[in-house]
């Protein structure tokens, strides 16, 4: 176990994700806690420090098995990913999400928006995907410009024509598109010119390397450069520390996602702090 030490749940987490004897189980746990809707969805908020708002929160799922106890996402997102079970998975999130939004926007002056992670999964097939979007929004009733997508870099590496065309749609819709981990992946720049992206998210490896001297902070501080001069928004996530915040606003980004203002929140404990 890394951080936890003696933790129980965090070392059969490790194990799990590493063993593929006990795969098969896990697997047959998500499906079944995927169909009775076992998921849950924690929010975390998303600050502009410049108008001292949240604006929005980043949708991270949440899954706590029986036998299992807490399984992280990073262990089982993968398999859901390698078994297909991303695809139900993804609609319940997306149908947990969006309609809980829009009920704390009819409460709320200023409505929030929602950001949902998508895996490539969800565009190998962009026209059910598509349609899906569209069912979702119209009963939640969410508007479709309080909905926003990560994506990872990768998705856009194959820079195929008909993921162009899903974009353009979502777009189209008025869905925002932000690209996730941003800087990790190996990708020619050329992509970001010409796809209809509105935000770059940089990863929270740059964000943490960046220490009190204000050093480590090339990377972080390209990125900002480099969505300033395409006319995209840009936001940091995983800010921990004062002085990683203090460098991030003295660069203008003023947008963060991190610890140092709140952890993902269950839907209580978020209606809680800020509805
Ligand atoms: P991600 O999309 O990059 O999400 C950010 C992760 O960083 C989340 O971990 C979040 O809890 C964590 N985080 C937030 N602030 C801080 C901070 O200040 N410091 C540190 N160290 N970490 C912070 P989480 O919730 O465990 O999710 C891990 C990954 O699992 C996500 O990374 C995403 O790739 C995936 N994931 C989570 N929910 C979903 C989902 O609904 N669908 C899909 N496809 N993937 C998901
Ligand atoms: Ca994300
Ligand atoms: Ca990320
Ligand atoms: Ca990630």
């Amino acid at each position: 176990a890394k951080k936890t030490g003696g933790n129980k749940v965090t070392i059969y987490s490790e194990k799990l994700s590493q063993s593929s004897i006990e795969r098969p189980r896990l697997e047959a746990h998500l499906r079944k806690a995927i169909e009775n809707e076992k998921i849950e969805v924690f929010y975390q908020p998303k600050i502009n420090l410049k108008s001292g708002t949240i604006f929005g929160a980043e949708a991270l799922v949440r899954w706590t098995d029986a036998e299992f106890g807490f399984v992280p996402p990073d262990v089982f997102i993968p398999i859901a990913e390698d078994t297909g079970l991303i695809q139900p998975l993804w609609e319940l999130v997306m149908k947990l999400a969006c309609s809980q939004v829009s009920k704390w926007n009819a409460a709320r002056p200023q409505p929030l928006s929602i950001s949902v992670n998508f895996s490539a999964r969800q565009f190998q097939e962009p026209v059910l995907m598509l349609q899906k979007v569209k069912e979702i929004l119209a009963e939640s009733q969410l508007l479709p410009k309080n909905l926003e997508i990560e994506i990872t870099e990768s998705i856009l590496l194959s820079n195929s024509s008909e993921i162009v065309q899903a974009l353009e749609s979502l777009k189209d819709i008025g869905i925002a598109v932000s690209i996730d981990d941003f800087g990790t992946g190996y990708s020619s720049l050329s992509y970001l010119k010409d796809l209809p992206i509105n935000t770059l998210k940089i990863d929270k490896s740059f964000i943490q390397n960046i220490n009190e001297n204000h050093e480590n902070a090339e990377i972080p501080e390209a990125i900002i450069n480099l969505a300033r001069s395409l006319h995209l928004d840009v936001i940091a996530e995983g800010v921990e520390e004062e002085y990683q915040k203090d460098f991030l606003l003295s660069k203008n980004c003023v947008q963060m996602q991190g610890y140092l203002f709140s952890k993902p929140l269950s839907k209580e404990e978020f209606e809680k702090l800020f509805i």
